[in-house]
């Protein structure tokens, strides 16, 4: 028998738990109707894993950054149903209008040159093409920057098409932050003023606000990935991304010994080592490692956690196995970076960075497994 041929790194994506927490979702955004967000290559885990699952659940809108991911969703997502806004907005230099149109993409459009130019193109279409307004409330980075903005322009250009009136939470992850209060005060100003406009406001945290943003379209990304929306509180979502490394070799070095570039971790004790076949080239955040006299964060090997010594390697990290049994963590067993006892949250934590981070830094590289589809 030929031995199987293993990874170095398997990335597994657990598709029944991206449905299952978009149900969960979309039942906190009740009665109004849930989108997915799915920017950035669905959060790293790839478009085409995430987007077709979510449209079949039930999904009918869908957020994209750019005109690029909007073109790539709609290739996988050609139901007319299926209403793709992109968040960036049009772009200033290039000049997409009519791939707007030819892939049936609603911009999130945030200033009046936007909407003059929209309105302008929109005018020549049979049917007026999609858009949403998006009103900045408090971020201060894109949208119009006041509702009276948004009103005149919108006077002067026409909204012709536009649908969707949109913001977006500064600090939703932080539910006693008065500023979550006062962006939804401004955004039911604006909903009053422009009643004929559907209105979105929460992301993943606003939708776990004690407050909740009840407004017609409820859009998640992290949480979909199983990201916890609720920091410091128990993670109600399920986990969709699990990160197995493999074993390359174990070593024992003596008390005194370093480990890792520039010597930078010196052993307490007498310690095994286990050599990791990943590394910052994989996408794994170099704080992942011992950096600057600071642990790195814990892993889980053979159903224990195990902390990462050494700085982080281009292709390697290291783990420091002492504590466990000599027969575990032999070469060709694999490692849990994230997704098992030590959750993505965790991980990012310990690391220095968010699990946003983690997730759309992922690497290429990895192995792809996709599961419960
Ligand atoms: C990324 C993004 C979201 C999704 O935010 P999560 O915190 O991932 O749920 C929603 N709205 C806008 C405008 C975004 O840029």
């Amino acid at each position: 028998m030929s031995e199987p041929a293993v990874a170095p790194a398997i990335l597994t994506i657990d598709v029944a738990a991206l449905v299952d927490n978009w149900r969960l979702l979309a039942r906190r955004a009740a009665p109004g109707d849930c989108a997915a967000v799915v920017k950035a290559n669905g959060y790293g885990l790839g478009i085409e894993t995430v987007a077709p699952p979510l449209y079949a659940a039930g999904c009918r809108a869908f957020f994209v950054a750019q005109i690029g991911e909007g073109k790539a969703l709609r290739a996988l997502l050609p139901q007319v149903d299926a209403r793709i806004y992109v968040l960036n907005g049009l772009e200033a230099k290039a000049d997409p209008l009519a791939d707007y149109s030819a892939f049936h993409l609603a911009p999130a459009i945030g200033s009046a040159a936007e909407l003059e130019r929209w309105g302008a193109f929109a005018r020549l279409q049979a049917k007026p093409p999609a858009a949403a307004l998006h009103l900045d409330t408090g971020m201060n980075r894109l949208g119009f920057e006041s509702l009276d903005a948004l009103k005149a322009a919108a006077a002067a250009a026409g909204a012709s098409g536009a649908d969707l009136l949109m913001s977006h939470f500064v600090s939703s992850e932080l539910p006693d932050d008065p500023l979550n209060a006062l962006q939804i005060a401004r955004f039911e100003a604006a909903r009053a003023a422009l009643p004929r406009l559907k209105t979105s406001l929460a992301n993943s945290s606003g939708l776990f606000l004690p407050r909740l943003p009840a407004f017609d379209l409820g859009r998640p990304g992290y949480a979909l990935y199983g990201g916890n929306p609720t920091p410091g509180r128990p993670n109600p979502m399920k986990t969709v991304v699990t990160l197995d490394v493999a074993i390359q070799q174990t070593r024992w070095i003596q008390a005194g010994e370093t480990c890792g570039y520039n010597g930078q971790w010196t052993a307490r004790r007498r310690t095994r080592l286990a050599t990791l076949l990943a590394g910052y080239a994989d996408g794994l955040p170099r704080g992942a490692g011992f950096v600057e006299a600071r642990d790195g964060a814990e892993i889980e090997i053979a159903g224990r956690r195990c902390p990462l010594v050494g700085r982080m390697s281009m292709d390697l990290i290291i783990a420091d196995v002492t504590d466990l049994p000599e027969t575990a963590a032999q070469p060709g067993e694999t490692a849990r970076l994230f997704g098992g006892a030590v959750s993505l949250d965790e991980f990012a934590e310990r690391s220095g960075t968010i699990g946003y981070t983690v997730l759309t830094g992922l690497s290429r590289r990895y192995a792809r497994r996709v599961v419960g589809g």
